[in-house]
């Protein structure tokens, strides 16, 4: 039996890896049992991209907001846009904002500079925050210390002793097709022990596509996988549950009803 009720909390649907055949695709998740999507900008003009998006389908929703990786070529005036844009009817968060330090030319004051005006923005405009987190968990942790908002930590797979720390502070966490793969194993021992109630679905797609469709653009619909998977780990939870309660998730997370 296929799954009803999954929600994609962090896409990109506006990449040009679906141009030519967007509309076919998006129609495709709905018919596959996709309820919801969030299309999330990485910069300001991804954002605007995602607002459009967000407005031409009933069943998607944009986040708008600039990521650590964009910070270094912020254009003038960036933020006031990035409000704007969030003020827009179907914009349901600030994100994907954070830090990223995995290149060896890392700014990590300038990606600051970028992340922490966003999150004052979310909590000034009391809309939650969609994080972006590479290895940069105890500065991401410190951020959110100092400026408490709802957050999700997107594409989450930063192990135990962070997940741990994130759930504790009531940080939720996006689950996707990276439980998939072979070293999935920290993965997939904290979805097995997080609070449920803290779980998130998300493909970041086109970048992470389930195993089985590695070197595709993934799709929302791979989430049918994922949630068999975080059925079996819990051992207490049908796939179909786990997808009905993670749209209940993201809609208290979101403020929306799907
Ligand atoms: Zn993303």
């Amino acid at each position: 039996m296929s799954i009803i009720h999954l929600t994609d909390l962090h896409t990109h649907y506006d990449e040009t890896v679906y141009e030519g055949h967007r509309r076919e695709t998006l129609l495709t998740q709905q018919k596959n049992g996709v309820c919801a999507i969030v299309n999330s900008g990485s910069d300001v003009p991804s954002s605007q991209r995602s607002v459009a998006l967000a407005a031409e389908y009933d069943f998607v929703w944009a986040s708008v907001g600039v990521f650590p990786l964009s910070a270094y070529t912020v254009p003038e005036g960036w933020l006031a846009e990035i409000e704007s844009l969030a003020k827009q009817p179907r914009v349901v968060a600030i994100g994907e904002i954070g830090l990223d330090y995995r290149l060896p030319d890392t700014d990590a004051e300038k990606q600051k500079a970028v992340f922490h005006p966003q999150l004052q923005l979310a909590r000034r405009l009391g809309l939650p925050v969609v994080i972006h987190d590479c290895l940069a968990d105890e500065d991401v942790l410190q951020a959110l210390r100092d400026c408490p908002v709802p957050a999700m930590i997107h594409r989450f797979f930063s192990g135990l002793k962070y997940g741990r720390q994130f759930v504790e502070m009531g940080v939720s966490l996006g689950i996707g097709p990276a439980i998939t793969y072979p070293d999935a194993g920290e993965l997939i021992a904290l979805v097995k022990e997080m609070p449920i109630e803290l779980l998130l679905l998300e493909t970041d797609c086109p970048f992470l596509p389930t195993q089985r469709y590695e070197g595709k653009p993934a799709t929302s619909d791979m989430l049918d996988e994922v949630v068999e998977i975080i059925a079996r780990t819990r051992g207490d939870i049908t796939p179909q549950e786990v997808a009905e309660v993670a749209k209940q998730n993201a809609e208290r997370f979101l403020s929306v009803q799907f």
